[in-house]
């Protein structure tokens, strides 16, 4: 990563195709050679100087292209340009008619691979790449593509609306696809389809970023002894220093990477770092920025929790009984707090009183909700706040009887349009953390200061604004209070309960299933503590009263280390004739040629259609057992060939609030697996489902 640094594009101004694949090749063992130093020595030195370098400007457009976005997610700009746009660019820019580009991807599954292919046929004819030594656009030919160029036709392309805007967008991603060489253009369609296919998970892009930064980090960081970085090591007996980052961050921070010390350790904790940063500010713009300009351990002062930026909502654990809540916090000040059945909502005041609210999935939902900034604003104004970030659910709420309403009646809400006044269902905030007050991130603080922060300065509004409902948990070996406050959450239209620690372990942690907010749903007794979030991958044509819809689906789990959807369940319970007609025609537009080498799914469970992994339902289910069909944490669960199902699934509706990546993962099934009664009693839990 150094200013001017050879090779940062992907091309020059060359066409020559020999020369390029020798590039190509040369690339290749340069990049083998870096690798060979990287796990050879420990020398920063040494792999530094083998690292191939990359242009600083680059790197924003790397990062960028690699995770298959344009723009941090809060800004809502989507890639995702339409097959029928990319068959007329493919076709218009190689020659060949539209037709036969849509047979080919019938037939292959893969538009980015057809772009490739349609590229290779017409090389030595009209088409793109097909420019002589001087080039078919005059002079030298067209310049060579570079990160950079590809970025910035993606964002123009995302951001273009109106009438003219598909005849242009074909234009633009034509103009691609003519300088593209190589593989170029196949990940080009892929990437503009959204659907990269590299195996990149977020986390990974991360971690990548992290690695280069210790490759070419200057020598003078701050050093831990061996003795300080084992123990800061072993602080998290889990996922070593990754893990240790959370609950001890200022620890983390000095593993700051010497030479002398091994260069994986230095790895790990780089990435968590970066990890932990982009958690508080998650946008690569400013993570590359701050990267570029500060060390490491300088990372979190640059990269804090700002109102206007979202940052991923802290979740919960699931449990199963309130004896396993007292065991998990044995000696710890804990809370409970009523579990609101409504949408979660980040309330971001800026200095300049701007107010705006972003979903779970961080996406703006401040024209859904007008009355939500306005509340919220009304509860602070006694207090001279200046600016905040809020955690809170806004929830449907009846004023006449004083009673909320299930999420369901929330759902109805218009996305936009609304007004405070004129929307036909009330909602109240109720709030429950204060992550950002008065110039300062709070998140390093405790629950229980942050909770007194949030008390003094915003007060509670009838109808409008309240606290969550709360009680502090007495060690007094009583549950029977627990049980009271469990059944009036309950009685109040809450899902139940969420149990929070106060004062150790207790700091709010973006983006994380942490162990220190647990969730105590009421129908914790029927199951599995929680219901899961599954994606369908496939559906099989219905009978009977089912014709013309799907009768059943195949519904998938994901796992992060392989980036795979692992199959769990046949599901066809729980469905409305209204669910099954909707679900069959929203999918029907996501439908594929055969079954994505994504899903890991047994060849016995072949479905009548393949869908891309495009939504998230709730189901629930009777329990997890271990089978030799589903795939569910197939490599987790110490035996060959054996994954983990669910049995009797029922539908209970559509996530619009999750992406498929943010579905169950496989290491949740397995926990909630290993959680059952059945398990923890001692029975092997080896009932084959199916
Ligand atoms: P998950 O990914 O954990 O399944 P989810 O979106 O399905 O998350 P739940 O598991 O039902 O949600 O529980 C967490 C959610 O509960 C929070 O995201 C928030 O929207 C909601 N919630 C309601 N009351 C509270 C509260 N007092 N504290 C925190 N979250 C609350």
């Amino acid at each position: 990563l150094r200013d001017g640094g050879g090779g940062g594009g992907v091309g020059n101004d060359d066409d020559d195709d020999e020369e390029d694949e020798d590039e190509e090749k040369k690339a290749d063992d340069d990049e083998g050679g870096a690798r060979g130093n990287a796990t050879k020595g420990s020398e920063g030195a040494a792999v530094e100087a083998a690292v191939p370098s990359t242009k600083k400007s680059d790197l924003y457009a790397l990062v960028y292209l690699t995770s298959n976005t344009v723009a941090p997610q809060h800004d809502n700009i989507e890639l995702g340009v339409g097959d029928s746009i990319l068959i007329k660019a493919i076709g218009e820019a190689s020659g060949t008619s539209n037709d036969f580009i849509k047979k080919k991807y019938e037939k292959e599954g893969d538009l980015g691979n057809v772009a490739m292919n349609a590229k290779g046929r017409q090389r030595t004819l009209v088409g793109f790449g097909a420019v002589g030594k001087k080039g078919a656009m005059g002079g030298g030919g067209p310049r060579r593509l570079s990160c950079v160029d590809v970025l910035r036709v993606f964002k123009e392309i995302a951001n273009v609306t109106g009438s003219q805007s598909q005849k242009w967008k074909v234009d633009k991603i034509k103009s691609l696809l003519v300088r593209a060489k190589g593989t170029e253009s196949k990940y080009i369609i892929r990437g503009l389809q959204g659907k990269l296919r590299i195996g990149l998970a977020q986390s990974t892009v991360l971690a990548s970023l992290a690695h280069a930064v210790v490759l070419t980090r200057p020598a003078g960081v701050m050093r831990p002894s061996a003795a300080r970085l084992n123990e800061i090591r072993n602080m998290d007996g889990t996922d070593g220093a990754c893990g240790s980052v959370h609950a001890y961050p200022d620890a983390a921070r000095k593993l700051c990477c010497r030479p002398e010390h091994p260069l994986d350790v230095q790895l790990e904790a780089a990435a968590a770092i970066v990890k932990r940063a982009y958690n508080e500010v998650p946008s690569y713009d400013s993570l590359v920025d701050a990267l570029l300009s500060q060390p490491l351990h300088e990372l979190h002062r640059h990269c804090t929790l700002k109102p206007g930026v979202p940052v991923g909502p802290m979740l919960a654990k699931p449990t199963k009984s309130i004896k396993d809540v007292l065991k998990r916090l044995d000696g710890m000040k804990f809370t409970l707090e009523y579990k609101y059945d409504g949408e979660r909502a980040q309330i971001h005041m800026l200095p300049n009183g701007e107010t705006r609210v972003f979903s779970r999935s961080l996406l703006d939902s401040s024209e859904k909700f007008p009355e939500v900034p306005l509340y919220t604003q009304e509860s602070c104004a006694a207090s001279g706040v200046t600016d905040f970030v809020l955690d809170a659910e806004v929830v449907a709420f009846n004023r006449e009887t004083g009673q909320f309403a299930p999420f369901q009646v929330l759902s109805t809400r218009k996305r936009t349009g609304e007004s405070a006044e004129s929307a036909k269902i009330r909602v109240i905030v109720q709030a429950f953390d204060l992550m950002y007050l008065n110039g300062k991130s709070l998140l390093d603080k405790k629950l229980s200061e942050r909770r007194d922060l949030m008390k003094k300065n915003f007060l509670p509004i009838d109808g409008k604004f309240q606290y969550a409902t709360s009680m502090d948990h007495k060690e007094d070996g009583d549950t029977a209070a627990i049980e009271e406050f469990l059944d009036a959450a309950v009685k109040g239209q809450c899902e139940g309960l969420m149990v929070k620690t106060l004062d150790e372990n207790a700091a709010y942690e973006p983006s994380r299933r942490s162990l220190n907010w647990l969730k105590l749903k009421k129908d914790y007794l029927d199951g599995l503590g929680d219901s899961v979030d599954l994606v369908p991958l496939g559906a099989y044509h219905g009978k009977g009263k089912r014709t013309g819809v799907y009768g059943a689906y195949l519904l998938a789990c994901y796992d992060e280390d392989t980036e795979q959807f692992q199959s769990v369940c046949k599901i066809g319970t729980g469905f409305s004739d209204e669910d099954l007609r909707d679900l069959s025609a929203s999918l029907n537009n996501h439908t594929i040629p055969e079954k994505s080498p994504q899903y890991n799914v047994s060849d016995t469970l072949a479905c009548d259609v393949w869908f891309d992994a495009v939504q998230v339902w709730e189901v629930k289910a009777a329990d997890l057992s271990k089978s030799s069909t589903h795939k569910g944490a197939i490599d987790k669960t110490g035996e060959v060939g054996r994954g983990i199902g669910l049995r009797f699934p029922r539908f209970e509706r559509v996530r619009q609030d999750k992406k498929p990546e943010a579905a169950t993962t496989s290491d949740q099934i397995l926990e909630m697996y290993y959680a059952q009664d059945s398990i923890v009693g001692g029975a092997d839990g080896g009932d084959d489902m199916d």
